[in-house]
């Protein structure tokens, strides 16, 4: 989608630090981190949000993804975070899953 600014990062097209790459999956540092580690982690294709996706696999892949970049992070400790709708938090509506580590997380989130 070209107005959705998660797919123009995918495509080159607005700059970002990536981490990692596949053919189904992109990594890259949020702009904003909340934590010593902070990456965002989507599927190329786009999907609006959790709540609308329907490729198993793809969700999988994004997922398999954060894991990976934790591991070569060395982190053992982290947390995986998919925020769905307004009131919890999306402000971009293009599926993303938020790898926070580096620090001690605290439990409920706000
Ligand atoms: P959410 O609020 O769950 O939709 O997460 C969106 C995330 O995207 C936020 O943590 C933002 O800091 C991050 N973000 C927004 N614009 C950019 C950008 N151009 N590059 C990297 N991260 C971004």
């Amino acid at each position: 989608m070209s107005d959705c600014l998660f797919c123009r990062i995918v495509a080159g097209d607005v700059p970002s630090k990536k981490v990692f790459e596949d053919e189904a999956t992109f990594a890259f540092e949020d702009v904003a981190p909340r934590a010593p580690t902070h990456v965002l982690i989507v599927p190329r294709e786009h999907v609006d949000t959790i709540a609308t996706a329907s490729d198993e696999a793809l969700v999988g892949r994004v997922f398999l993804t954060a894991a990976r970049v934790a591991r070569e992070r060395g982190l053992d400790s982290y947390r995986l975070v998919v925020n769905n709708g307004p009131d919890a938090g999306q402000t971009v509506f293009h599926l993303h899953v938020h790898l926070l580590g580096g620090r001690t997380l605290s439990w409920p989130p706000g």
